[in-house]
């Protein structure tokens, strides 16, 4: 990673516009890229370290001092968005962070998962402290989780299905289930069946689908069009809503500036995503909101070379 500049963010990034829970402010507490699972539709990459050991992975002191930084700066958000460059949930201190948060700031705080480790009492626990909750579930079956999500060895569906909902029998907050939809893997009616059984099993205020609408980890993840995502929401009924096809929020001035900086960049050379977080730095997350705006805006567009996809501006003549 290059030298951040003084005042440049290491922890935070944003606020970023996000359809769910509008202007959000990424609190970035797992390094890229350890998680449980190695999703083939994840946009920050294959996973490097796939573990299910909880670790004090940052220095929450430098997290807390950046987030003061920026409220202090007059930063304003809708949320204060824990996630990471992995899953969160394997942060040891998350609990503390959460509490800690709280005591800065009123603004709600959101948490990503992938719920993989809720039966655990102490991940529920800490995870409950959360405004919301926003775990996922992409498979019907163990046999298609394991081809869309590649979990560690020590986790299966079930894992996901019975620690959520104990969650949700303890807390009493907002969860809203995600449901990430790839052609071919996990739609078929089938799938969409037991899906709804699980759900019903989970018990979330809401389900919301979402399908490819960033460069994914693998090659071939198409987004979903819309007529197909909705006859799906309504196979699942109750309040399942699209996520994935939303368009991205207009940028704010931020986001604008840094749009241009990404463009600037790849008019230069093609640059995987690692590259830009390196010349720029930012987040994954950051780096993978402004590759999508700019790819719906039209200005950039992306190859596959071998396991690695480049991005480049069609001016750029590759
Ligand atoms: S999508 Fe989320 S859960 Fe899946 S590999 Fe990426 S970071 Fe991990």
């Amino acid at each position: 990673m290059a030298e951040r500049e003084p005042g440049q963010s290491k922890y935070i990034y944003g606020p970023v516009p996000s359809r769910r829970l509008g202007r959000s402010l990424g609190v970035d507490i797992v390094p890229a890229k350890i998680c449980t699972l190695d999703c083939v539709y994840c946009q920050i990459g294959r996973t490097t370290q796939k573990s299910t050991v909880r670790q004090d992975f940052v220095n929450v002191e430098a997290v807390l001092s950046e987030l003061r930084d920026k409220l202090a700066a007059g930063v304003t958000a809708d949320y204060i968005t824990l996630g990471g460059s992995g899953e969160p949930t394997l942060n040891s201190r998350l609990g503390e962070l959460i509490d800690r948060i709280r005591a800065l700031t009123a603004v709600p705080v959101a948490l990503l998962t992938n719920g993989t480790l809720f039966d655990r009492a102490d991940v529920r626990a800490e995870a409950g402290k959360a405004d919301v909750v926003i775990p996922s579930l992409d498979a019907g079956d163990e046999r298609v989780f394991r081809a869309v999500n590649r979990p560690a060895h020590d986790i299966s569906i079930e894992n996901v299905v019975s620690g959520l909902s104990r969650f949700r029998d303890e807390y009493e907050g907002q969860i809203w289930l995600e449901v990430f939809l790839i052609e071919g893997m996990n739609t078929s009616a089938q799938q969409i069946e037991g899906l709804k059984r699980l759900i019903a099993r989970i018990r979330p205020d809401k389900v919301q689908l979402n399908s490819a609408v960033r460069p994914a980890a693998e090659e071939g993840i198409e987004p979903i069009g819309q007529e197909r995502l909705a006859a799906i929401a309504r196979q699942i009924g109750g309040a399942c809503e699209i996520i994935g096809a939303a368009p991205v929020a207009e940028p704010g001035r931020h986001e604008r500036r840094a749009c241009a900086d990404v463009l600037s960049m790849l008019k230069r050379r093609p640059c995987s995503l690692p590259d830009i977080c390196a010349g720029l730095g930012i987040t994954r997350h950051e780096a993978a909101k402004y590759l999508a705006t700019l790819r719906q805006e039209g200005a950039i567009t992306s190859e596959r070379r071998g396991a690695v996809t480049y991005y480049f501006s069609p001016s750029h003549g590759v």
